[in-house]
């Protein structure tokens, strides 16, 4: 008997030092140790033995029990030290790797081209005016001088949510809520924003698309004004050597209107694909405040005057960075707009 709990002992020692995690060394303690292991059955077969013997198996079995307890236990410790270690070195960060490379993605186009336009109007003294894009008919037409039965309206057909409200057509109401609420004071502004309208959409055409409107309105202030600064904008926004053609045309809201031509950039002016063959190419219209508009903003049109601009952002992004086709601007393919 005794050689039997000897070699149980051997075995068990073994086991407890080729265990390398507390599962196993746990499942070597109920293996020997539990309430049904061999050492146990050794201890109940004891009844058998003569009553010189069993004291003395009793101490040798009580013996091996306290030597694989023994070991198992400091067996524990290492094999625990042993775990955090290799989790430690598991959750190391080696700083000298390289970092994994950022995906940093880059403002879009239009956003480029309004930043570059607000830029050169902030220069020039304008402030930048936001308006709501689902807008009143009051401030998207009437107080524009398109009153409700006026046939310019066809052009602007739109987006109507009730008979009152819709979708703006233009960021020109922005002036119209900017002029009201400037109470006959001076103003100089530049409204940029989204705009709708119910359009086909094509390459030069979409239903929603990107306008930039200027207002100024104070004393004297004339069509020189208005020629002055659409030059210093078009210099700077396509080069020093650009001049500007005024076209008569007609706005509900201007009086006089015209039509901006900016000699091209391409050709310079002997005529190519860009301008048609004209030298010149169609960026913006503008225009004086009409007296009527300036008095329904509740301004004496007798001392103040002003002076209004706007032009569509696809446009002036599509001629600088020559993009052919408006809808690349909305189709939110990144290899387009990584290009800018
Ligand atoms: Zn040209």
């Amino acid at each position: 008997m005794r050689e039997q709990l000897e070699a149980l002992r051997d075995e068990a020692l073994q086991l407890v030092n080729q265990a390398s995690t507390q599962k196993e060394l746990n499942d070597v303690r109920i293996k020997y140790l539990g309430k049904k292991g061999p050492i146990t059955e050794v201890l109940r077969g004891m009844g058998k033995l003569s009553a010189e013997e069993r004291p003395v198996v009793g101490e040798i079995a009580n013996a091996v029990r306290g030597v694989i307890q023994t070991e198992l236990e400091q067996r524990l410790v290492d094999v625990k030290q042993q775990e955090m270690d290799a989790k430690l070195a598991l959750e190391a960060i080696d700083v000298t790797l390289p970092g994994r490379p950022k995906q940093v993605g880059q403002a879009h186009l239009l956003q480029q081209v309004t930043d570059e336009i607000e830029d050169i109007f902030m220069g020039l003294g304008y402030t930048i005016a936001e308006g709501p894009e689902v807008e009143q008919d009051l401030f998207n037409f009437e107080m524009l001088n398109l009153p409700k039965d006026h046939p310019a309206r066809d052009m602007q057909d739109s987006f109507y949510i009730t008979d009152e409200i819709l979708m703006r057509t233009h960021t020109s109401p922005v002036q119209a809520r900017t002029m009201l609420a400037s109470k006959g004071e001076p103003i100089r502004i530049l409204c940029p924003g989204k705009v709708y309208r119910r359009d086909e959409d094509d390459a030069t055409h979409s239903h929603q698309f990107m306008q930039v409107e200027g207002l100024v309105v104070g004393e004297d202030i004339s069509m020189a004004d208005l020629k002055g600064t659409l030059e210093a904008f078009v210099k700077q926004m396509f080069g020093e050597a650009r001049e500007i053609r005024l076209r008569p045309s007609f706005f509900p809201f201007t009086e006089p209107s015209v039509e901006v031509d900016v000699s091209c950039f391409k050709c310079g002016g002997k005529g190519c694909n860009i301008c048609k063959q004209t030298g010149w190419i169609e960026i913006l219209g503008a225009g004086m405040v009409h007296p009527h508009v300036l008095e329904m903003a509740e301004y004496d049109s007798t001392k103040m005057s002003g002076f209004a601009f706007g032009m569509g952002i696809e446009r002036i992004a599509m001629l600088k960075y020559g993009v052919d086709d408006i809808r690349h601007f909305y189709t939110n393919d990144v290899r387009f707009s990584e290009q800018f």
